[in-house]
C-alpha cells in the first residue's frame, strides 16, 4: 500500500485510546490522527468481555469528554438501586460505535484501522500492517506516536490460564455462562468460580441472581480484596458531598495510620472500603467498586478456597500446590483469573517524550480522564518539560500496603493539576472528572452544604506530612515487589 501521513497515530482504540482523540480534536482544530486497532470494532477489551459485564463506576465519568454515556439518572431496581446506572457491555459498545461513526470519522480528520497491527519503527516512520490483508503500509508521524496500550487489559476470554487443565475437566469462561439453557440436560452440580478479582465477583453475582444456590457455588479466593463503597463515588452534585467526605476521610485514615492495611482496615470500619468476608483481611486491593447489596448476594456464598491459587483441575479433584481437593465429577470450573490490566506490574515512564505520547494514570485509576487530559496538555502547551511536570504518571497499585503509594501520587498530582489554571478550567468543564464540575456548580449555586468542606484544603496540607510517610514506605514494598518480579495475579 502507498505510504501514508498523520499528525498522530494512536496505538489502540480502546476507551483510553478514543477519550485522547476526541479531546485533541476538540484541542487542536488542525490535527490529522490515525488510529490502528487489532479489534474489529472500537471499544478495546469490551469487545472480548463476557455479555453480563457491566462497569463498576457509574457511567457519567466513562468514556469520551465530548459525548455522555448513559441518562442522568438514579437506578430504581436492583443492587444498584439509588446509584447512578452503570453501562453494560453492548451500551459500552455502541456508545463507542458512536463516538468513531458519529464524531471522529465525520470529522474528515479521522483515519481508522480496524483489524491492524500497529507496528511502532524507530523515529518518525511506523507501519500498519493490515491483519486479514498480511498487507503493510508505511506511515511518517508529523508529530507523535500515542501509546493506547499501555494498561495491557487482560480478560478471560483472551488470556491462557496459568493452572493446567486434564482431559475432562468442565472450564468454561464467564462468557459461557448465559448459554447454559442449551445445556439443560447436563448443567453441573457444582460451580467453582477461579479467581478473587471483579469478574469472579461479577460472576458470583450473576450465578445467584440466575438461580443457582449458593450451596452449590465454591469459590477460590487466593487473596480477598478491598473495594470502595460504590456510594462515595456518585457523580455530579447528588454525589460530590460524598466523595469529599470520602477524600477528607482518606487523607485522615493515611496520615493516621502506620501501614496500608490499618489505613484500609480504618477505611472499612467508616464504611468507605468493603471486603466480602468481614473475618478475613484482604490482601487485595485492585481498585474495584462495588455496591453493598453486591456484598450482600457475595456473602451468600460459603464455601470459600483460601489454599492459593489452583494449579490443576481435573474431573472430580482440583489441585493447589500443596492440597487437593474433591469435587463433584461435573463441575464446571470457572476462569475469572485474567488479571485485567497489569496492577503493580507496569513501569511508569513520561508521558510527553520525543516523538511518542504513553497514556497511562494521571490520577489513578481514572484511565480516561487522564488520557483526556493528556490530549488537553498536548495541544494547550508548548513544551515538554512543562507537559510532564503538570502531569506525572500515577501508579496502579496492587494490594493494601501498596495503595498509600497510589493516594500520594494522587494528591500531588491533584495539587499541581489545580495549581494550573489552564487545567482547572479543563477540569471543570470535563465530565470525566470526578469532582471538578460537580464542585463548580454547587459553588455557583452557594450550595449550603459545601460549607462543611471549606477546611478540605487545610485538612489535607495538614495531614499531607503523614500521608507522605506512609506513601513513600507504600513505594519502596510497590517497587521491591515489581523488582521481583512478582506476578500481580487475582
Ligand atoms: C471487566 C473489566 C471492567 C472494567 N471496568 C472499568 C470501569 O468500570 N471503569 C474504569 O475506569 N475502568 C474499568 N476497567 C479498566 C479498563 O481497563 C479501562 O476502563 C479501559 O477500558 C482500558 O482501555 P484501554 O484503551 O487502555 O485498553 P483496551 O480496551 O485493551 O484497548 C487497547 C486496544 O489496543 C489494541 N492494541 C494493542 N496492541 C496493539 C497493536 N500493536 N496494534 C494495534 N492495536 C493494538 C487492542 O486490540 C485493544 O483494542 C475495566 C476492565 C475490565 C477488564
Amino acid at each position: 500500500m502507498a505510504p501514508s501521513e498523520t499528525d498522530y497515530l494512536v496505538m489502540g482504540a480502546g476507551a483510553v485510546g478514543l477519550a485522547f482523540v476526541d479531546t485533541l480534536l476538540d484541542e487542536d482544530p488542525d490535527c490529522h490522527v490515525t488510529i490502528v486497532d487489532r479489534h474489529a470494532a472500537p471499544g478495546g477489551h469490551w469487545n472480548d468481555a463476557y455479555s453480563f459485564v457491566r462497569l463498576h463506576q457509574p457511567s457519567a465519568n466513562y468514556g469520551v469528554v465530548s459525548m455522555e454515556l448513559g441518562e442522568d439518572r438514579v437506578d430504581t431496581a436492583g443492587h444498584n438501586a439509588g446509584m447512578h446506572p452503570l453501562a453494560g457491555r453492548a451500551e459500552i459498545l455502541a456508545y463507542f460505535d458512536k463516538v468513531m461513526h458519529g464524531k471522529l470519522l465525520p470529522s474528515g480528520r479521522v483515519a481508522y484501522h480496524r483489524l491492524a497491527d500497529c507496528l511502532p519503527g524507530k523515529g518518525r516512520v511506523h507501519h500498519i500492517r493490515g491483519i486479514l490483508s498480511g498487507e503493510e503500509q508505511e506511515i511518517t508521524v508529523r508529530r507523535r506516536l500515542v501509546d493506547g496500550t499501555a494498561f495491557q487489559t487482560s480478560v478471560p476470554s483472551t488470556h491462557t490460564p496459568a493452572f493446567a487443565v486434564e482431559e475432562g475437566a468442565r472450564l468454561a469462561i464467564p462468557g459461557d455462562l448465559p448459554r447454559l439453557w442449551q445445556h439443560r440436560t447436563a448443567l453441573p452440580d457444582r460451580y467453582v468460580i477461579l479467581g478473587g478479582g471483579k469478574t469472579a465477583m461479577d460472576t458470583a453475582v450473576w450465578l445467584i441472581e440466575a438461580g443457582v444456590p449458593p450451596e452449590r457455588i465454591g469459590w477460590v479466593r487466593p487473596r480477598d480484596s478491598w473495594m470502595f463503597n460504590r456510594r462515595y463515588v456518585q457523580p455530579g452534585v447528588d454525589g460530590i458531598l460524598d466523595v469529599l467526605t470520602f477524600q477528607r476521610a482518606l487523607v485522615e485514615a493515611a496520615a493516621g495510620s502506620q501501614s496500608g492495611s490499618e489505613m484500609m482496615a480504618k477505611l472499612g470500619e467508616g464504611g468507605f472500603m468493603l471486603r466480602i468476608d468481614p473475618e478475613v483481611m484482604p490482601r487485595m486491593m485492585h481498585f474495584a467498586v462495588i455496591s453493598e447489596g453486591e456484598i450482600a448476594l457475595m456473602r451468600r456464598i460459603a464455601q470459600v478456597y483460601r489454599q492459593g491459587r489452583v494449579t490443576r483441575i481435573a474431573p472430580g479433584r482440583m489441585d493447589f500446590a500443596e492440597e487437593s481437593v474433591a469435587l463433584p465429577e461435573n463441575t464446571l470450573f470457572i476462569d475469572c483469573t485474567a488479571t485485567a490490566v497489569p496492577f503493580g506490574g507496569a513501569r511508569l515512564r513520561p508521558f510527553f517524550e520525543e516523538g511518542r505520547i504513553t497514556l497511562q494514570c494521571a490520577t489513578s485509576p481514572l484511565v480516561v480522564y487522564s488520557a483526556a487530559l493528556a490530549a488537553f496538555l498536548e495541544a494547550n502547551f508548548n513544551d515538554d518539560a512543562e507537559r510532564n511536570a503538570l502531569c506525572p504518571p500515577t501508579p496502579l497499585t496492587d494490594c493494601p500496603d501498596t495503595y498509600p503509594y497510589a493516594v500520594m501520587a494522587n494528591l500531588m498530582a491533584n495539587g499541581i493539576h489545580a495549581g494550573n489554571a489552564k487545567i482547572s478550567a479543563f477540569n471543570r468543564r470535563c465530565r470525566l472528572h470526578l469532582g471538578a464540575p460537580a464542585i463548580a456548580a454547587l459553588t455557583a449555586q452557594g450550595h449550603p452544604g459545601l460549607a462543611a468542606f471549606a477546611d478540605l484544603g487545610e485538612v489535607i496540607r495538614t495531614n499531607m506530612p503523614g500521608v507522605m510517610r506512609l506513601g513513600m514506605q507504600a513505594r519502596e514494598i510497590h517497587e521491591r515487589s515489581f523488582a521481583n518480579g512478582h506476578e500481580m495475579q487475582r
